[in-house]
């Protein structure tokens, strides 16, 4: 019995022994080995798909593509396999969706094709603009869809003092070229962005536009401002009645920014020939383009300099007569033709204010009788000057006063609490 006893103990040692060894070189085979690939691990290691517009390269062939040089949208498609009887059945529905002309040089598109060996095209992206596309499908059912990405707009507030130039300035603070275009604009007339100076400052409520949340598209509305310039400061608020459709910039008060520009060169003057493309001109007895608007007046009424700015021209040409061309910004010239002498002091480069004389009514040049021809150029293209639309210079009318104080005290509270940059103060 005793000997019995001792066998089964001695048994259950070596078991223990063997079973502990068994755990050991598992537990060491566990930790050393692999772990199993199961279908999940394998997915986890091929990357994410990328999707674009919503379709994802793990069930499409996606490419990014940019129209080359003469590059139709149906010399694409064709290309890509689609009949021209369903390219002509496209363009049908993207009447009034996208016109062909869009599609240009650079731009960009994108082919959605079937994964299998066919690789068949299914759909076609052109991106229009970064917040619009148009899809073509062109698979099974044609059709064509112009989709609106959704544009969030998130509300900013900037503080800045100008060192080099506005748009340096603005760069520095993160903020796009677009806000200074909206700001120069909102100011064409009432600063000079040209001749700002180091120490002047600006704080700014205005608008950002994400497409996706993530992408900047550039600026949206400019809300308020207030620009020092040589210490002065300068309010432009924000107001729109959607109503009446009466919008604009205007100071605390409800006044409006700074008249830009005078509606005519002459008091009192009476119109005698339009901004016309083709017209039968009196002297030279042809059909032309009359790039101007002519003032007929006495000889010798005084002509006034539409708005401030350098005289970029007082001279002579034998169509012209005397004439004076004045650059009033990077963006904005006119030009004062058939004078019959100039005012004291013009001469090229001379500077000129709003309202300045430059010169006197006469017919030098090609003019029938006496009369002033202003001409106008936005960005280097003559344009007709009646027909402009220039910001609002009118203030707010009474009726409107209560909304305008109500919809602008937020936004000059928010710009009164904001701090310049500290060191700069
Ligand atoms: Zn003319």
């Amino acid at each position: 019995m005793k000997k019995k006893e001792r066998k089964a103990y001695r048994t259950g040692i070596v078991w223990a022994i063997v079973g502990a060894a068994v755990v050991a070189v598992f537990w060491a085979v566990a930790r050393t080995s692999p772990e199993p690939i199961t279908p999940e691990r394998i997915a986890l290691r091929t990357p994410p798909p990328l999707y674009m517009y919503g379709f994802g390269s793990h069930q499409f062939h996606l490419e990014r593509n940019t129209v080359s040089s003469g590059q139709t949208v149906g010399g694409v498609l064709h290309g890509l396999g689609v009949a021209y009887s369903e390219i002509d059945a496209l363009m049908e529905k993207a009447e009034g969706i996208f016109r062909p002309y869009q599609w240009r040089q650079d731009e960009t598109y994108i082919t959605v094709r079937s994964k299998d060996s066919a690789q068949t095209l299914l759909y076609l992206i052109y991106e229009e603009s970064p917040s619009r596309y148009v899809l073509f499908g062109c698979h099974d059912t044609l059709y064509v869809r112009g989709v609106d990405r959704p544009v969030s707009i998130v509300r900013r507030a900037v503080a800045g003092v100008i060192e080099g130039s506005l748009y340096g300035t603005l760069d520095e603070l993160g903020i796009s070229a677009g806000l200074a275009v909206r700001l120069s604009e909102v100011y064409a007339w009432t600063i000079d962005f040209f001749r700002i100076q180091p120490g002047d400052r600006f704080k700014v409520i205005f608008e950002e536009k994400y497409v996706d949340d993530t992408i900047p598209i550039g600026a949206g509305r400019l809300l308020g401002a207030v620009f020092e310039h040589q210490g002065k400061p300068i309010y432009a608020l924000y107001f729109s009645d959607t109503l009446s459709g009466f919008t604009g910039y205007f100071d605390r008060e409800g006044k409006g920014l700074k008249k830009m520009f005078l509606k005519s060169p002459i008091e009192f003057a009476r119109i005698s020939s339009r901004f016309t493309m083709r017209r039968f001109h009196p002297v030279q007895k042809r059909w032309k383009a009359h790039l101007g608007t002519d003032y007929a007046a006495p000889t010798g009424t005084p002509i006034v300099t539409t708005a401030h700015g350098v005289v970029e021209k007082a001279g002579y040409t034998s169509a012209n007569g005397n004439y004076v061309k004045v650059r009033h910004n990077g963006t904005y010239t006119t030009q004062y033709l058939h004078m019959s002498r100039f005012a004291r002091g013009i001469r090229t480069g001379a500077r000129v204010s709003q309202s300045q004389v430059i010169g006197y009514v006469g017919s030098t040049g090609l003019a029938t009788g006496p009369h002033v021809c202003y001409r106008f150029w936005v960005n280097g293209r003559q344009v007709n000057a009646l027909g402009l639309k220039l910001p609002n210079s009118e203030p707010i009318p009474q009726g409107h006063k209560a909304a305008f104080l109500r919809e602008t005290t937020p936004i000059l509270k928010e710009m009164n609490a904001l701090r310049y940059p500290s060191s700069k103060e």
